[in-house]
């Protein structure tokens, strides 16, 4: 089974998600995400946690895929994400890049530290 999700964020309800198919019989799973991994918080809007709770802030590809427990695990470039949505302007994609817009209300360090 291939599955395809917009994001993964915590990780916790893709590897439950992945679980429940592997118990409903898929016999392979391979996540197919269709943005870049999600490494930075947003401060405009969306609620998101802080750096050290997000799963791809503090692990590598394969690293998750270990923790979600898919058979495989690929993320859309950013350069595929902008052409598939046709987008040739500007626009945020801080929680992807870290490059911020507009001033944020605090100071970013290094994953895995708190800030
Ligand atoms: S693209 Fe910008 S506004 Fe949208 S969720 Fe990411 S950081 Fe927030």
């Amino acid at each position: 089974m291939v599955l395809v999700d917009d994001s993964i964020v915590r990780g916790t309800t893709t590897k439950a998600l992945v679980g429940m198919l592997r118990d409903a019989g898929a016999k392979e799973v391979h996540l197919r995400i269709s943005s870049p991994p999600f490494m930075w918080p947003c401060y405009y809007g969306i609620d998101t946690p802080n750096r050290d709770e997000l799963l791809a802030a503090n692990h590598s590809i394969s690293e998750m895929n270990s923790f979600i427990g898919s058979d495989s695990l690929e993320f859309i470039t950013l350069a595929n994400l902008r052409d598939a949505i046709q987008l040739s302007g500007e626009c945020c994609d801080a929680c992807l890049t870290g490059a911020y817009p507009a001033p944020i209300p605090v100071v970013i360090s290094a994953a895995g530290s708190r800030w």
